[in-house]
């Protein structure tokens, strides 16, 4: 029996009720990661015996009859931002190339409570800026639909790797839609919770009021049981919200009756590729056909989310990677004159293109005489784009729409033009700047046979409801159960 694409609630009974061992599962997943990784670059690095150590520890623990975590022994891998105590996390960035953190992340905490088997850390965009995975120190990760286009990014090794079949769950980061984007791109679910359901202690920061932490999966099972797991209160990060994530029990046990769905006009405008488009209106109509009923949103602001979000994005990026000084932390370089030189060689020599033009963006709209002009008008901005969340959410139970404007894009397309790249996330950010859940979901393909995702996003703390849509467009259609070929 082939195990890479079970899906996963089959997985988790056939290791729930011992009919296949955590170390079977995890060594499949090895092997296959083995054969598939040095062509499609998802991983940076693999911890094989770490891997078997813990599936042995679980199932252990099945055979004498021991509480065994949600998680039951599944395989999964980490964004290469999140910590794993004394296990390199490079942020795809030459600048922490030999970093290895001193402390586990609250996630990994959980994810080894709850018995999951981490097998290694997944590639990303440089410190997560970027929608490819392009600006990673380690090189792109391809998309295993075709491996000439981009696997979308910033967590596109965890796409990949879940596209791929190489493990059965991933988890990312989604600051301005790094996990929806490639999700949509490699054809897997993937979900940005709400801002403060999972706790962000350990998750290296790039923009703080924007990071969210979220899983990827194939199905809506997996991310909503990797939820239970990783989600609920932390009180390591001030922003954690004091409230237990769903079970997923409540979320499978949930079928949204009547569910009212929104639709907003500028979502479906200029810059959408047809395809897409077309895709993404038949998935409403097969909502509608299971007693969904539709209706016009509004959201007049969402047209300022871009520029609010790489004002607001950079402006804290510009901050929080102010210690990576090659002293605080970081590459530190071999020749200098004086500290100042130090600072200098050291950042310029180990921090890429995107990532300098990030640092100097947000320095700018921080700096006296233009604080106001820039970053408090966007902050004004982002509070407009909540309001108009809050009046929309009045109506409806979820919004639905496209992820992004486009499939899977050709390596390279982007990479010299900032500002196209920067479009990809039109209809991803306005949920990080409103604090909102998300989730994109396999919605269909372009005659190219690349995947395209549908987008659902729900009220504050709605979570649950979001992953139930999910399993409602799952159980009436067969996107979610088509893999790429690979050999
Ligand atoms: N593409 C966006 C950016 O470059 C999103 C990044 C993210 O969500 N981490 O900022």
């Amino acid at each position: 029996m082939s195990l890479h694409y079970l899906n996963t609630a089959e997985l988790h009974s056939a290791l729930t009720e011992g009919r296949l061992s955590s170390r079977q599962l995890t060594t499949a997943c090895l092997n296959r990661i083995e054969m598939l990784n040095p062509s499609l670059n998802a991983f940076i690095s693999v911890n094989a015996d770490q891997a078997l150590l813990q599936a042995d520890r679980v199932d252990e623990k099945r055979r004498r009859g021991e509480r065994v975590g949600v998680l039951g022994g599944l395989p999964l891998a980490l964004k290469d931002n999140i910590c794993q105590k004394l296990v390199p996390a490079t942020c795809g960035s030459r600048m922490l190339q030999n970093f290895r953190p001193p402390y586990n992340a609250h996630v990994t905490e959980r994810i080894e409570a709850e018995d999951g088997v981490i097998v290694g850390r997944l590639n990303m965009d440089e410190f997560a800026m970027g929608s490819s995975t392009e600006t990673s120190f380690a090189g792109p990760s391809l998309n295993p639909w075709n491996r000439q286009r981009t696997a979308g990014g910033s967590s596109g090794g965890a796409a990949v790797a879940v596209a791929s079949g190489m493990v059965p769950l991933a988890l990312g980061s989604d600051t301005g839609g790094s996990i929806r984007q490639p999700a949509s791109f490699c054809g897997v679910v993937g979900m940005k919770p709400t801002y403060g359901l999972v706790s962000r202690y350990g998750l290296i920061a790039y923009a703080s009021s924007l990071d969210q932490i979220g899983p990827f999966s194939r199905d809506a099972f997996g991310a909503g049981l990797l939820l239970q797991a990783i989600g609920g209160h932390d009180s390591r990060d001030s922003t954690s919200i004091p409230v237990s994530a769903p079970s997923i029990e409540e979320i499978m046990a949930g079928v949204p009756g009547k569910l009212r769905v929104g639709i907003v006009d500028e979502h479906f405008g200029e810059g959408l590729q047809p395809e897409v488009g077309d895709c993404v209106r038949q998935a409403i109509a097969e909502l509608e056909a299971a007693g969904a009923t539709v209706s016009k949103v509004e959201l007049p602001h969402s047209k300022f989310s871009i520029a609010a979000y790489y004002l607001i994005a950079c402006s804290e990026a510009s901050s929080n990677l102010a210690r990576y000084d090659g002293i605080h932390y970081g590459h530190r370089a071999d020749q200098f004159s004086d500290m100042t030189d130090l600072y200098c060689q050291s950042r310029g020599e180990a921090f890429g293109p995107e990532v300098k033009r990030r640092i100097m963006l947000g320095t700018y709209a921080l700096s006296a005489g233009y604080y106001d002009a820039y970053y408090l008008k966007a902050l004004k901005v982002r509070r407009r784009i909540r309001e108009d969340f809050d009046r929309a959410f009045q109506s409806v139970d979820i919004i639905a729409g496209p992820v992004a404007p486009t499939p899977a894009f050709p390596l390279g397309e982007k990479l010299d033009d900032p500002l196209t790249m920067y479009l990809c996330d039109i209809y991803t950010i306005s949920a990080n700047l409103a604090g909102i859940p998300g989730i994109s979901v396999p919605c269909g393909f372009t005659s190219d046979h690349l995947p395209v995702g549908l987008q659902f996003l729900a009220p504050e703390l709605q979570d649950s409801r979001l992953l139930q849509a999910a399993k409602l467009f799952q159980q009436r259609t067969k996107w979610h159960e088509q893999h790429p070929e690979l050999s």
